[in-house]
């Protein structure tokens, strides 16, 4: 199986090949025609399995498809850029969580390679740094918000810097981290929180190393029942 079989967008054709990416890998097999068909997803998978393509790959080529329509205004960046001027909320279509700054710098990373040449804007927030600067960049628009929990909810309390009521992609990376101890306060927080789109065409994906009880739970409580598992 290659990309071309797979319905993916011109854009993505075209960073897929930058990247160097040849042929989906195995789970990238599974979730792309899945996500195609609106389908939530689980996915078991290690770190190295191709997981991060595997989401970004078919919902990134998804929204490009209609990035015209659903794109967040660009403000003009260019020169002079003043927060206090001009500056939009936040109001991302695809939302990332995970566990640690270190995976969702690797995510960002991704995100940015396979948005290139397309109108989607990648932003990435995470604690342990500077608030500011990942405000800013918020504030220049933001598609896909990638993110460790405690730093999105600050910045969901901060007034008309973000918004998740557009979201249509929730992705959980590394549930099972997530379900920890030193997150799961937030990290639940968030998903039942304030003003998380609730519109029946919000797709729920989630990752996992392991599927213990309380994945199984939150898979329950978030996934609809005809959810594809691989
Ligand atoms: P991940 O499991 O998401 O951490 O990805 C592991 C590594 O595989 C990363 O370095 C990716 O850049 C790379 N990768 C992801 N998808 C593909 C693909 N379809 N072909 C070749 N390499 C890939």
């Amino acid at each position: 199986s290659t990309f071309d079989e797979a319905g993916i967008h011109p854009v993505m054709k075209k960073n897929l090949e930058l990247c160097m990416y040849s042929w989906p890998t195995a789970i990238q097999c599974y979730t792309i025609p899945a996500i195609h068909e609106q389908r939530d997803v689980i996915g078991i998978a290690q770190t190295g399995s191709g997981k991060t393509g595997a989401f970004l790959i078919p919902i990134l080529s998804k929204l490009m498809g209609k990035a015209k329509k659903l794109a967040a205004p660009r403000p003009n960046i260019a020169e002079g850029w003043d927060p206090k001027v001009n500056a939009v909320r936040a109001e991302p279509l695809v939302l990332i969580v995970c566990p640690t700054r270190e995976l969702a710098n690797q995510i960002f990373d991704d995100a940015r390679r396979l948005c290139y040449r397309s109108m989607l804007r990648p932003c990435v927030v995470y604690g342990g740094a500077p608030a500011r600067l990942q405000r800013e960049e918020l504030q220049k628009g933001c598609d896909i918000l990638i993110g460790t929990p405690g730093r999105i909810l600050d910045f969901m309390r901060q007034p008309h810097v973000l918004s998740l009521r557009r979201v249509r992609y929730t992705v959980i990376d590394e549930a099972d981290e997530l379900l920890q101890a030193d997150w799961e306060k937030d990290f639940k927080h968030l998903m039942a929180g304030g003003d998380m789109n609730e519109d029946s065409d919000h797709r729920y994906l989630m990752f996992s190393a392991s599927f213990n009880k309380e994945c199984r739970k939150l898979a329950g409580d978030y996934l609809s029942r005809d959810h594809v598992r691989i």
